[in-house]
């Protein structure tokens, strides 16, 4: 399913992208996505590590560890630890999730209660294809806890449009309701058994013996395979492409570099909604594991001053329909190339050294490069580069790959632009 050709120098844009419709498509919650990236490491030649166990780290080796099943870190351990490049990038994406009661029955149908998770567009989750996935905790036939993940993948759900008869204002001022108007349907039998639908869920994973279910965090997503699109395959289609796109580019340039490079890539959880989590990046997870690296203070003051932290998370493309979106002397386009992001009140974390540092690797090997400033009249997203480099002051820049519908159930992305990025991670210089 991954790409199998990660240590060839001259990979090519249809393994590439054979390899990242692969991962977008087995990545439906950032626990598949983290599982995902983990199972890759290991293929990779990194050890697993736990953070409850006691670290004996051995100049030369590479390792990976997760926290939470949603947020991985991975790095080269040459005999230095200084000058390290870092890659960071988010597994999560905006969704709706299921409440912990879910069922309501009315109407001749039963429905899910949901939660919309992070800032997403909701319109384009009516009347598609849904599945449901993510992580169930239960105790097994031994009295074990247990935690395991698990993936529908049949079209089990959808959310209907209200028709146009019965809304004459759909097409001019439309609001959705998060609370009314986004509940999944699934099925007319109202016999439905919520519990019985998870064990049979969990049988299917491996779990037979369950004993009782204590929670689980699950998320509705889209089965529409992610694809080509355009009519010389110019785009790639997928759900959750910001950010597990450069997720995709920062963990396979990590499994491409030299193991003598100083080279560490950290995938958080919980960026859509603001970061503020044990596995997300404000959290302490990069911090403990650097410290793990570094154990003495100035060995690790030395690596956090020395290193540089390339915070990577989808930009906004011009769109063709609304350009005036856009300041039209920063217009990234698609498959033109990694897009560079300022913004004065520090939304993104980039300054003029790092920007030069970027440019410098791009240049070496003939990369396209583009910017992007948000109108001075608009609000500007943020990343987690800004929360990295307060939290550990470490030198940072904020890229990303040129997208479109970004928070929609299917974004759009170039089909060329994550090439360029990985190669640019690989050749990157500290
Ligand atoms: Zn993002």
């Amino acid at each position: 399913m991954y790409n199998k050709k990660i240590k060839e120098d001259n990979m090519n844009k249809q393994d590439f992208n054979e390899g990242l419709l692969g991962f977008l498509d087995a990545s439906p919650t950032p626990f598949h996505a983290t599982l995902n990236m983990s199972l890759m490491f290991a293929n990779a030649g990194f050890t697993k590590l736990n953070e409850v166990d006691k670290w004996e780290l051995e100049a030369g080796k590479k390792y990976y560890v997760t926290r939470n099943d949603s947020s991985v870190i991975a790095f080269t351990y040459p005999k230095e630890h200084t000058n390290y490049v870092m890659v960071g990038a988010h597994t999560d994406s905006p969704n709706l999730k299921l409440k912990p009661n879910p069922v309501i029955k009315e109407h001749g149908i039963v429905k899910f209660g949901v939660e919309s998770y992070g800032g997403l567009l909701l319109t384009p989750w009516f009347d598609r294809d849904l599945s449901l996935a993510g992580r169930v905790s239960f105790l097994d036939t031994q009295d074990k806890l247990q935690s395991v993940l698990i993936d529908v993948k049949k079209s089990i759900a959808t959310i209907p449009s209200l028709a146009i008869h019965l809304d004459d204002k759909a097409n001019k001022d439309k609001t959705v309701n998060k609370q009314t108007d986004v509940c999944p349907v699934l099925t007319t039998d109202d016999s439905f058994d919520y519990d019985m639908f998870l064990r049979w869920q969990l049988e299917n994973a491996g779990r037979p013996d369950v004993k009782e279910i204590y929670a689980s965090e699950l998320s509705f997503y889209d089965t529409q395979k992610a694809s080509y699109i355009g009519l010389s395959d110019d785009f790639i289609a997928s759900a959750r492409l910001d950010n597990l796109l450069s997720c995709y580019v920062g963990m396979l340039s990590l499994c491409s570099v030299n193991d003598e490079k100083p080279m560490l890539f950290i995938a958080s959880d919980h960026e859509e909604v603001g970061s503020e989590s044990t596995s997300g990046a404000a959290g302490s997870f990069l911090e403990s594991t650097l410290k793990r690296i570094a154990p003495e203070y100035d060995e690790y003051m030395k690596m956090i001053r020395s290193s540089i932290m390339i915070s990577a998370d989808n930009a906004h493309a011009i769109h063709p329909n609304f350009p005036f979106k856009h300041d039209s002397k920063h217009t990234p386009h698609l498959n033109k190339g990694v897009v560079i992001k300022v913004n004065a009140n520090q939304r993104y974390a980039s300054n003029s050294v790092t920007i030069s540092k970027f440019m410098d690797s791009a240049k070496s090997i003939n990369e396209a490069l583009q910017h992007f400033v948000t109108r001075s009249d608009m609000g500007c997203g943020s990343t987690i580069g800004p929360i990295t480099a307060t939290r550990l002051g470490i030198e940072t820049i904020d890229v990303g790959l040129p997208t479109l519908g970004m928070h929609s159930i299917r974004e759009l992305a170039g089909s060329s632009d994550a090439l360029s990025l990985y190669k640019i991670l690989v050749a990157f210089k500290n």
